[in-house]
């Protein structure tokens, strides 16, 4: 329902008494930024937008998200926990997790079975 004008005198208000720049409520809906979290290859095969790029000053509106969804946009960066379909696909499909900078190097683990499993 569109607002009237003044609904949105007394929302800007508020906004700007909360912090808000005054101009915020003549952009809205708010431009957010989006991640990358399916790989775009262009017909030649080359990646024109590999996981992780943000794409920023898009709408933040519920219908777009889902839209850009769809394609593989998401308003928050990939990562080994999301819940996204794209990621997960990509986690089954390289059956390791996606590294972070933290994981880069990880400790060895203990062989829990084998041979030689209780021997030392
Ligand atoms: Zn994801």
């Amino acid at each position: 329902m569109p607002m009237t004008t003044k609904e949105r005198t007394d929302m800007r208000k508020e906004l700007v008494s909360l912090g808000y720049a005054w101009e915020y409520v003549d952009e809205w809906p708010a431009r957010i930024s989006y991640y990358v979290h399916r790989e775009v290859k262009n017909p030649r095969g080359a990646v024109v937008r590999t996981v992780g790029t943000e794409v920023v000053g898009l709408p933040g509106l519920p219908t777009y998200a889902k839209e850009k969804a769809k394609q593989g946009l998401f308003p928050w960066p990939p990562s080994e926990t999301c819940p996204c379909s794209w990621c997960r696909r990509s986690r089954e499909a390289t059956g390791e997790k996606i590294s972070t900078p933290s994981e880069a190097a990880p400790a060895p683990r203990r062989r829990k079975v084998g041979p030689n499993y209780g021997a030392v």
